[in-house]
């Protein structure tokens, strides 16, 4: 968070005062707020965050209860929560609201989420949600590195090694992970190729 001068302790921070020290502003300290401005700062972004609190974290963040939702990551239709929806649609779940109306959008929504609610369904919408969000984190570590970086940082290891595998890279702290490399270069043997590697094994079944 963007550290006031002692003097300014009082006076609250405005986008234009700010600006010329920050390449990026993030409006609100709540746990979303901060933890992107970390992750911009990582990349090397000065960031400043900007609260209309006295504080950070005064919002929702405040009152989390710090409970780790796993369940939340299952696709929302199925066939439990078809069960639930008479007392949803009443509003007798306080975490829960719904403003139906006869607009054709809404119900054509209400239609695909009934049809979503089997248990067939339930489980390929679930398997599809975390293939997505597990390739969107693969993607966002490969988008840190350009290709020279990926390959300079391959051969090295090379050097170091003598040899190359996935669990070799994957062992490193600092290395990009190994499906970052085949994620960018088609395999790890075509990687593997550009630092002038030949596995001694054929592992080209292994894409
Ligand atoms: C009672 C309760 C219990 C919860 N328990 C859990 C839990 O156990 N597990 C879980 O995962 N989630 C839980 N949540 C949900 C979770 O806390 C929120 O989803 C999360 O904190 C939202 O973070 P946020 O940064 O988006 O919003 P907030 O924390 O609300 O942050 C938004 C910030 O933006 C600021 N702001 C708003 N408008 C402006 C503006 N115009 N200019 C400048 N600043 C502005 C606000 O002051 C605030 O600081 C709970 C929520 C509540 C309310």
């Amino acid at each position: 968070m963007l550290k006031p001068h002692p003097s300014a302790m009082h006076q609250r921070p405005t986008a234009s005062t700010i600006s010329g020290r920050s390449d990026v502003i993030v409006l609100g300290a709540g746990v979303v707020g901060v933890t992107t401005a970390y992750s911009l700062a990582r990349r090397g972004l000065k960031v400043a965050i900007v609260d209309r609190a006295e504080g950070p974290g005064r919002g929702a963040t405040f009152a989390n209860g710090a409970q780790l939702s796993y369940a939340y990551t299952d696709a929302f239709g199925s066939p439990a929560m078809l069960k639930k929806l008479p007392l949803l649609a009443l509003g007798r779940d306080p975490s829960f609201r719904i403003r139906a109306t006869v607009d054709p959008d809404f119900l054509e929504w209400g239609l695909r989420f009934l049809r979503n609610c089997t248990s067939a369904r339930f489980s390929r919408n679930t398997r599809a949600g975390f293939f997505e969000a597990a390739q969107r984190i693969i993607q966002e570590r490969s988008r840190r590195f350009s290709d020279e970086e990926l390959l300079s940082r391959l051969s090295a290891l090379l050097a170091e090694k003598g040899w190359l595998s996935g669990l070799v890279i994957d062992e490193i702290e600092d290395m990009p992970s190994s499906s970052t490399f085949r994620h960018r270069f088609g395999s790890l043997v075509l990687a593997y190729q550009l630092v002038g590697y030949t596995p001694s094994r054929d592992y080209r079944y292994m894409g």
